[in-house]
């Protein structure tokens, strides 16, 4: 099926990066053209939700959130298990933090794909990054080329997946936030994986968001509005 190239669809967790890239695909595509998604799959932050939710009505943007339950029923990661904490150190075995769910973006951008098929939508934008990051296998740039060309042949369609982050550090990301008027925005977005609002400041995912903005040389509004 032929998509309208001119329309995007953004997979919005509620997080940084996802913000930074609806800003992103505000900036490339035109407000009237952009749309968002968020998946509820269980997550054990659901401020998350709520954080989303918020980021797409600031800018203004359609913005739908669909249930995935499978991913808390699978269980074994820190993510969507209770009875995982989130650890520093990644796994002997997987050579992984335990913070990855497996197959989660892989997931989220088939779904938003089968959402993008019939309503014409042409792009997919994804905050997915494979430097500064935990290693998570997929969010490599080879995962998502394959993921895209599977997709275009799975569904017969000409979709185009961007990773607008895929080679930024965390400082660089900050300072494209800043550049697309995106600031603001992030005092709605959550990071920590500890699910706490002021951020817990200590767990890896704050840390890397501190680094970013310590580097930039700007200040994180979500730690100025805490
Ligand atoms: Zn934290």
């Amino acid at each position: 099926m032929r998509s309208d190239p001119r329309k995007a669809l953004v997979v919005l967790s509620g997080g940084q990066d996802s913000t930074t890239c609806l800003y992103w695909a505000l900036d490339r595509f035109g407000g009237t053209a952009v749309s968002a998604i968020t998946f509820d799959y269980g997550q054990r932050h659901r401020i998350e939700l709520d954080c989303a939710r918020r980021v797409a009505e600031r800018a203004g943007i359609p913005h739908a959130c669909l249930p995935i339950d499978t991913f808390r029923a699978l269980g074994g990661d820190a993510l969507t298990d209770d009875a995982v904490a989130v650890r520093d150190e990644t796994d002997a075995d997987s050579g992984l933090p335990n913070t990855f769910v497996p197959g989660r973006n892989l997931v989220f951008l088939t779904f938003a794909a089968a959402w993008a098929w019939p309503r014409g939508i042409g792009n997919l934008v994804t905050g997915v990054a494979q430097t500064d990051y935990s290693g998570y296998p997929d969010c490599r740039e080879s995962t998502l080329a394959s993921l895209e060309q599977t997709l275009r042949l799975g569904m017969e369609s000409d979709v185009v997946v961007h990773a607008p982050l895929m080679h930024l550090s965390k400082k660089d990301t900050v300072l494209l936030a800043e550049r697309l008027g995106a600031l603001d925005a992030m005092a709605l977005t959550h990071t920590c994986y500890n699910g706490e609002r002021p951020p817990c400041g200590h767990c890896p995912a704050c840390r890397l968001r501190a680094k970013g903005f310590r580097e930039a040389g700007i200040a994180d509004p979500l730690c100025a509005d805490a």
